[in-house]
């Protein structure tokens, strides 16, 4: 249909999250025949330096460009709790209400054994190794979904023998919803309303 340079772009496009084959066109017409090649090549090298600038942080697991991330680093946390979220776009969800003063563990995922996600696929062993004294809560803050919910309890469970508190984030956030699409004060209140599982 396209030219095979063109078709290359579309489908490399089409596999990225929310990008349909329509606006994978759309952006790959775009960057082909509406862009300079100078501004081509910086995009490409901004993605590239980005992508190797990033990493895991060794403590939460969210995306950093420092190490340890400035979260984890600040000595203003409340290293004494702990928020378990899905994704880093969680993370930034509750930063920017600035309510929530502790820390934060992204696990990068939900488990759900339908799509063959089990916990070794998302960062559990990792959450595990934080837990020291110090820690004295966890708040599961994973989205109201089928596999959020399952996560939660899933840790719950592994983390009950351990004697610390897990609480769970109270409803309000739309069952089924995203924690990334509630609004400031539904977080806050969820957060707030947070109890014991
Ligand atoms: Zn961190």
């Amino acid at each position: 249909m396209h030219a095979p340079s063109i078709e290359i772009l579309i489908e490399q496009f089409a596999q990225l999250p929310g990008i349909g084959r329509k606006s994978a066109e759309r952006i790959a017409f775009y960057i082909l025949g509406t862009m300079s090649e100078a501004d081509v090549e910086k995009m490409s090298s901004l993605i590239l330096s980005s992508k190797k600038k990033i990493s895991f942080c060794p403590e939460c697991q969210n995306l950093t460009d420092t190490v340890p991330c400035p979260i984890c680093s600040s000595q203003k946390r409340d290293r004494s709790v702990i928020c378990v979220v899905e994704t880093p776009k969680d993370v930034a969800a509750i930063e920017k209400t600035n309510e929530y003063k502790g820390l934060y563990h992204v696990l990068h995922g939900a488990l759900s054994p339908i799509d063959g996600i089990t916990p070794e696929d998302i960062k559990i062993k990792e959450l595990l190794v934080r837990l020291t004294n110090e820690v004295k809560e966890v708040i599961m803050a994973t989205n109201p979904t089928v596999s959020g919910t399952a996560t939660a309890v899933y840790i719950q469970k592994l983390l009950q023998p351990m004697g610390v508190k897990v609480t769970r984030i109270a409803h309000g956030i739309p069952v089924g919803g995203d924690l990334e699409y509630a609004d400031d004060v539904t977080l806050i209140k969820a957060l707030e309303g947070r109890r014991e599982m």
